[in-house]
């Protein structure tokens, strides 16, 4: 092995580990009001929150519901999921505004014991991530050959792409059903808590608003999701159960959670502006995946924009023989091949800007957004160029652009 792949394999992972852990907490510190503390093993309160949460996200997978069939593997295992996402959605939220109409208090239980919270999250996750790597050595659920890695490394990426737990999808539950849950009910907490605190302000609701709808998108849409790089590609270690456990709730909430203890400055009007941008995006982004969803399930014999679809015929090799597939290449999917990728980055874009006036800090999650975004299109289409070869290249040259037609 080379001084890469020792990098990558067994140096990079426990130094990645260390440093967003910690990063998370630094976080959470630097964003809460003065005096705010956090302790490594976090409290009772914060416990019981994580507790009864992630009960709250098992509950909503094992009550009985319509199952979804996801996408086959390359070694022949068909992932099944509860397709009950929009209706866990909409009783999650009602509860909770419920509950903090009654106990405001909540909100701001959730607010002061935000990094205590974070510190709990982490614990579970790095729980579940050595239960999942144990697993995924001594008793793998299916019939696919890993090949070994350095342990640093197995760790970090995981091991089974689609391992069950208690009789659920880990990813399911992790991606899904406790860090995107817990995104919206924060992101709601932390404008209520705003609002108690530093007077209503449209900037405040605008950020919670355009998140809350994104994620009302997001679970409309849940069953596209097991079609997604998240899913069909990564195995649940570190990087995605960590990832939605942890990251999710403390970044991506993380321009909501700076405007309490910072008051926003911009004007009302500008709010709106953005609210009506951001709404704009959220809905091209939606279409853009619809489109292909759509594509997908009447396998090319549709319509978009009042004209029948143009596509591409592919053939690819599974370890269960040749598979054949379909390229869109008109509606939106005609302009750019990650055209989706942009409007996500503006709707983000959108609910940082409310912090507008208040330093780097409530931009940190559209920044972070764009780079990933951009280095997902890059794997995006490793995995589409070694899946389906010369039909792949045909493709990029029907649609040529990227993201930005004419510029990448
Ligand atoms: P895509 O929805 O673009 O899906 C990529 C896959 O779609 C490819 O691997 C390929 O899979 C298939 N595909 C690619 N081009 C075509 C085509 N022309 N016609 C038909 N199928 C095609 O990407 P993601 O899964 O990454 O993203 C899904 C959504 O999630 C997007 O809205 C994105 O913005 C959002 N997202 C949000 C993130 C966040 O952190 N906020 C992170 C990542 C994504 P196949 O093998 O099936 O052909």
């Amino acid at each position: 092995m080379g001084f890469y792949d020792t990098f990558r394999y067994t140096i990079a992972p426990p130094i990645l580990l260390v440093t967003t852990t910690l990063g998370v907490q630094f976080l959470a510190v630097v964003g809460g009001h003065d005096g705010t503390s956090f302790s490594v093993f976090g409290d009772a309160a914060s416990w019981a929150v994580v507790a009864v949460f992630m009960l709250w996200a098992l509950l909503s997978l094992w009550v009985p519901s319509k199952q979804f069939n996801g996408p086959i593997t390359s070694f022949g295992y068909t992932p099944r999921y509860s397709a009950n996402g929009f209706q866990y959605f909409c009783v999650s939220f009602v509860v909770f505004m419920a509950l903090l109409w009654k106990w405001p208090g909540i909100a701001e239980l959730l607010v002061d014991r935000f990094p205590q919270i974070l510190a709990v999250c982490n614990i579970a996750a790095f729980i579940l991530c050595i239960f999942l790597l144990v697993k995924g050595k001594v008793t793998p659920q299916s019939s696919e050959v890993v090949e070994p890695m350095p342990l640093t490394y197995e760790f970090y990426r995981g091991m089974e792409v689609h391992p069950r737990l208690l009789g659920v999808d880990v990813k399911q539950l992790t991606n899904c059903r406790f860090g995107l849950m817990a995104w919206l009910l924060l992101v709601t907490a932390f404008c209520v808590v705003g609002w108690m605190r530093n007077g209503v302000t449209v900037a405040h609701g605008v950020v919670a608003i355009l998140q809350i709808i994104y994620l009302a998108k997001f679970y409309l849409w849940e069953t596209g999701y097991f079609d997604t790089l998240d899913i069909t590609l990564d195995r649940a270690g570190y990087y995605i159960c960590w990832g939605c456990m942890v990251w999710v709730p403390a970044f991506y909430t993380y321009s909501s959670y700076y405007l309490v203890a910072n008051k926003p400055v911009i004007s009302d009007a500008f709010a709106l502006v953005i609210l009506l941008v951001g709404l704009s995006a959220i809905a091209m982004n939606y279409r853009i995946d619809w489109e292909k969803e759509y594509f997908r399930k009447h396998d090319g014999n549709c319509h978009l924009w009042g004209r029948k679809v143009s596509y591409i015929e592919a053939t690819y090799e599974s370890s269960t023989g040749m598979r054949r597939s379909k390229l869109l290449t008109s509606g939106l999917w005609g302009i750019a091949r990650k055209l989706n990728y942009v409007f996500e980055i503006l709707a983000a874009t959108c609910w940082c800007l409310p912090g507008l006036g208040l330093g780097i800090w409530p931009f940190l999650y559209a920044i972070f957004l764009t780079v990933l975004l951009v280095h997902r299109v890059f794997r995006d289409e490793e995995k589409c160029s070694a899946k389906y070869g010369q039909y792949w290249k045909e493709y990029c040259k029907v649609v040529p652009y990227r993201m930005i037609p004419g510029i990448f």
